[in-house]
């Protein structure tokens, strides 16, 4: 039994990385709605016939290429996260208040200096007090 899951190890290309995340992707496609579920049973067959495939170049080129695409989807995620995330901690050190006009409903920018003043709205020229 060992012996001959060697062997086949040796002729067939094997679980890699790309095969396992297929099937992981067709699994979740599989519990949702019919087509889904249709197109991730594909992905678990394509998957399958990876890991029997016997042209091994190709496939090792082809997970090269998913790591490679996963990668760089990773570190675009990793970029706009860490952007957002500097935003964050750049928009608690100014931190804007803003007041809405109770006449026409206009976000006003509130100055530190006049936060307990009057405020004047420049739409509809009401007064109003801002807090
Ligand atoms: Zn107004």
């Amino acid at each position: 039994m060992n012996t001959n899951n060697n062997y086949l190890k040796e002729t067939t290309y094997g679980w890699d990385n790309f095969s396992k995340i297929i099937v992981f992707i067709g699994c979740i496609f599989c519990l949702l709605a019919a087509y889904e579920a249709f197109l991730g049973l594909l992905m678990i067959l394509y998957a399958f016939w990876r890991s029997r495939s016997r042209n091994i170049m190709r496939r090792i080129r082809e997970e090269r290429a998913l790591l490679k695409f996963l990668n760089s989807i990773y570190c675009i995620v990793y970029n706009i996260k860490y952007h957002r995330m500097s935003l964050e901690i750049l928009g608690l050190k100014n931190k804007k208040k803003y007041k809405k006009c109770p006449r026409c409903g206009k976000p006003i920018l509130l100055k530190n200096s006049v936060k307990n003043d009057v405020i004047l709205c420049p739409k509809c020229s009401l007064r109003f007090k801002a807090k």
